[in-house]
């Protein structure tokens, strides 16, 4: 075996070994399938730190005045928990839309300050506190929840129970750290069903070849599938949305349709990530 095979075994094992999957959820009340929709509310914070240019921070502000709203009509309608992936500075900028979604029973969780992390330990710290104290301010709760690059043992100390950030399995699970530490509820979403995805043009500062404007019919037939595929085997659905991706209105007719034809299904359960985690602490405690 090359040294470079062995490597990537080592690293596999390591990383089979830090990651303790949830076999088998029971969800609440004969659930069958927990559909956990997040939005990512960045409006144009990630654009501005991208340094794009100013129609794509437009772009950004869209969610904020427009698209946040009629994501919280549209959860509104169909009885759906979301939970709100919030930076800091949003705080700021669209406070009525925070308070909106809390007054609402949504989750509002962190989304980091201002959608980084910075490198510094006592700086990435003072961040997660502001944001968590910033939403605190508007929602009336700390938040218990985060999707972000936070280290692990400072999210755990600051007294977060999830982060809804990485992708090694398609069920909740259990991360630890490399030394054993932890470990730290992760609910993990994939790219496939995330609109940003599909729907953007320039994102990322991407090249005008590399541009994901998708037919929302061909995206609402690849959601259904995926969502089927977890309903028949009793299981988990993380849906990533953005309000300035997801808020324009051909979007919100898709999703609507969506959530129609879910709901048309016994045992569908939309719950917030905090009600996910909350449930999977209490009866699949990491072992
Ligand atoms: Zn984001």
């Amino acid at each position: 075996m090359t040294e470079e095979l062995e490597a990537l075994r080592a690293a596999a094992e390591t990383t089979a070994r830090r990651h303790q999957v949830i076999e088998r959820i029971a969800w609440p009340e004969g659930a069958r399938i927990a559909v956990n929709v997040t939005a990512d509310f960045d409006a144009m914070l990630l654009r501005r730190l991208l340094g794009e240019p100013p129609m794509q921070l437009a772009k950004g502000e869209f969610g904020g005045r427009v698209g946040i709203w009629r994501l919280l009509e549209l959860f509104g309608q169909h009885g759906i928990q979301a939970t709100i992936f919030t930076p800091g500075r949003i705080c700021e900028l669209y406070p009525q839309a925070v308070r909106a979604a809390a007054a609402a029973g949504h989750e509002v969780a962190d989304h980091m300050w201002e959608h980084r992390v910075p490198k510094e330990p006592e700086v990435e710290r003072a961040h997660l506190r502001r944001a968590a104290a910033a939403l605190e301010r508007l929602t009336g709760r700390r938040p218990i929840g985060t999707r972000s690059w936070h280290t692990p043992a400072l999210l755990r100390e600051e007294g977060f129970l999830y982060n809804s950030h990485e992708v090694p399995d398609h069920r909740p699970h259990y991360i630890f750290e490399k030394d054993g530490a932890g470990p730290l509820l992760n609910l993990p979403f994939h790219y496939a069903i995330d609109d940003a995805m599909f729907f953007n043009f320039a994102w990322l500062n991407s090249e005008n070849a590399a541009q994901r404007i998708t037919d929302p019919d061909r995206v609402e037939a690849m959601w259904w599938d995926a969502f089927l595929q977890q309903y028949e085997v009793g299981g988990y659905l993380n849906i990533c949305l953005h309000p300035f991706v997801s808020g324009r209105a051909l979007r919100i007719a898709m999703l609507d349709r969506l959530f129609t034809r879910m709901k048309q299904l016994p045992g569908v359960w939309f719950p917030s990530c905090e009600a996910v985690a909350r449930h999977c602490l209490a009866a699949c405690p990491p072992r």
